[in-house]
């Protein structure tokens, strides 16, 4: 029997870059779930929930949850069955000591990411795109000084996990500049190279 075609797949960028719904429309193409940290959190935010009540200032501020609660929330949803053939993770890893936990996991289950989606923007198109998301959403971490805190964070704790993913060889980096369906196909190109296409 053929084993079933996996997709193993991360997409980072900085807040602002597209990556939620460049996401989405993966995860859809491929058949494949996303797995968005920040909607985790989002969710149990509004939800009620005892997470959402530990991580809500947190996030409202800007900051990073801590890692140890942040590997234990994707390790709980990744061992759900209907990734055991692929996921896309969007927003995790985001620091170094996170893609060490992440590894440890997907060692522990024979696995590794098959491709790391960098969506790369530059800083003042993110943060005039996280202004208009602001008005259209009030998401409450779209402020001014949060957005900027934000974008800090990406560039001194996320960006530094390109380069451990980029020396394994699995970085694409993708312009995000462009239309929406300019930018899905940049990325399909890119992992069509890699022999990860729909089926
Ligand atoms: P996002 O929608 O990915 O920008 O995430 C929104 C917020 O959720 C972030 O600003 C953090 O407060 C929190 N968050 C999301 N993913 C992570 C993560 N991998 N590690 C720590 N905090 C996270």
């Amino acid at each position: 029997m053929t084993p079933a075609a996996t997709a193993r797949l991360l997409i980072v960028g900085p807040q602002g870059s597209g990556k939620g719904t460049q996401g989405v429309r993966i995860g859809e193409r491929l058949g494949v779930p996303v797995v968005s940290t920040g909607d985790v959190f989002r969710a149990n935010i509004a939800g009620g929930t005892e997470l959402g009540a530990r991580v809500q200032q947190i996030v409202d501020r800007g900051d990073l949850v801590p890692d140890e609660l942040t590997s234990e929330v994707v390790r709980d949803r990744l061992a759900q069955p209907d990734a055991a053939h692929g996921f896309l993770l969007d927003g995790y890893p985001r620091n170094l000591g996170q893609v060490a936990h992440l590894d440890d996991f997907l060692a522990g289950r024979g696995e590794s990411l098959d491709a790391v989606i960098e969506l790369h923007v530059p800083r003042a198109e993110s943060i005039a795109r996280l202004r208009l998301r602001a008005e259209e959403q009030g998401r409450t971490d779209d402020t001014t000084e949060v957005i900027a805190r934000r974008l800090d964070i990406y560039e001194n704790e996320t960006a530094p996990i390109l380069d451990v993913y980029g020396s394994r060889g699995i970085v694409d980096r993708i312009d995000g500049v462009g239309t929406l369906d300019e930018i899905t196909e940049r990325i399909f190109a890119a992992l069509a190279a890699r022999a990860i296409t729909p089926a």
